[in-house]
């Protein structure tokens, strides 16, 4: 019997590669959640999730005080048991960031430890639908550069192969917004897809306002315009402008990305697999896309969301972060522009044990 014999949670800072700034913040370090479940197999499955800087050491205490002890004894390939009674256990802090982080944790160990046991790689596991995924680069188009700079890091992706640059928006005056966009577009040509960040920056009227003034700049998706909770705003902005609507990246819970497609108030679903609670519930989320219509092109997170959106017939594109290199013994294979989804049995993320250790803090 595969059955859990312990469970282990460590903190650890991995330093951000590039200054990343948007209308909102700046993610100076990604606050690494990792989670190791042993069963008595002899086998150990390694799980992650992450905050941009924040809160890291709650989630380490929501699971070594009060998930993990649930572990040892459970069958661990009842996956969707165990994640549902981690889940109610918790109904005090449900539907909830840290909760939902701490379960991802939990729950993509699991799923390498599944990989692990049947020898096959996360993108089969998963559902299997292409080896392959198309990227789009994020790294070039930060809030604080310079037109200048957007323009020269958009060309340097399109030689590199990228099929997408992304942009951030949110300057304070709408003309600058436009400019930049503009500029970019007139650099990169027609076909490339373009695509702009607000952060949750904005109010509904605003969003309205600006996507008039980007129409021309042939978008390919505005992402995140208004606070998560706005449903009703994000549904007014796509009655209002033929620019896909994408969100996703800030909602913990299957039940709000039912209420937005639904609404027709997303283009495009952004779900992350670390802050929707791990790949069970992620997978849950792009089904239900599917059902709408609608493409899934995850959030950060680009070393997991390559296998999961290679898993799925509606997964479209993965955002280009580098992130775990630092931390890893072998690189993500990109190739013309695709990232190919690691053919090693589980998460197929070859931790580096050492670089792990310098950088744990709790
Ligand atoms: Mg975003």
């Amino acid at each position: 019997m595969p059955v859990i014999t312990q469970a282990t949670a460590a903190l650890v800072d991995i330093e951000v590669e590039t200054v990343r700034t948007d209308a909102v913040q700046s993610f100076l370090k990604q606050e690494t959640l990792l989670v190791e479940i042993s069963t008595d197999e002899g086998l150990t499955g390694v799980g992650y999730s992450y905050t941009i800087g924040t809160g890291g050491r709650a989630v380490l205490a929501m699971l070594r005080d009060h998930l993990l002890p649930l572990l040892p004894g459970q069958d661990s390939r009842n996956v969707e048991h165990i994640w549902t009674t981690l889940f109610r256990s918790t109904r005090a802090t449900t539907v909830g960031a840290i909760t939902s982080l701490a379960l991802a944790a939990v729950d993509t160990a699991l799923w390498d430890l599944r990989g692990l046991r049947s020898q096959s790689p996360l993108w089969q596991l998963a559902g299997g639908y292409r080896p392959e995924v198309p990227l789009y680069d994020t790294e070039g188009g930060w809030l604080h550069l310079s037109t200048e700079e957007l323009v020269e890091g958009a060309l340097a992706s399109q030689q590199r192969g990228f099929r997408g640059v992304k942009i951030k928006v949110g300057k304070e005056h709408i003309a600058d917004d436009r400019s930049r966009l503009l500029a970019v577009r007139e650099a990169i040509g027609q076909e490339m897809h373009l695509m702009v960040d607000a952060n949750q920056s904005m109010t509904s009227a605003e969003a309205i306002r600006r996507a008039r003034a980007f129409e021309d700049a042939n978008l390919f998706w505005f992402e995140e315009p208004l606070p998560a909770d706005d449903v009703s705003g994000h549904a007014r902005l796509a009655e209002s402008t033929s620019i896909p609507v994408a969100v996703g990246e800030s909602m913990y819970s299957i039940a709000q990305f039912r209420d937005y497609l639904h609404r027709g108030a997303a283009g495009i679903v952004q779900v992350d697999v670390a802050r929707i609670g791990g790949i069970t519930p992620w997978l849950k989320v792009a089904h239900l896309a599917e059902a709408y219509n609608v493409a899934v092109c995850p959030h950060f997170l680009m070393e997991l969301h390559v296998s999961l959106t290679a898993a799925v017939p509606n997964g479209e594109y993965v955002e280009y972060i580098p992130q775990l290199r630092g931390v890893t013994n072998t690189e993500l294979e990109i190739r013309d522009g695709r990232a190919i989804a690691p053919n090693t049995p589980g998460l197929g993320i070859d931790w580096n044990r050492d670089r792990l250790d310098d950088r744990t803090v709790a």
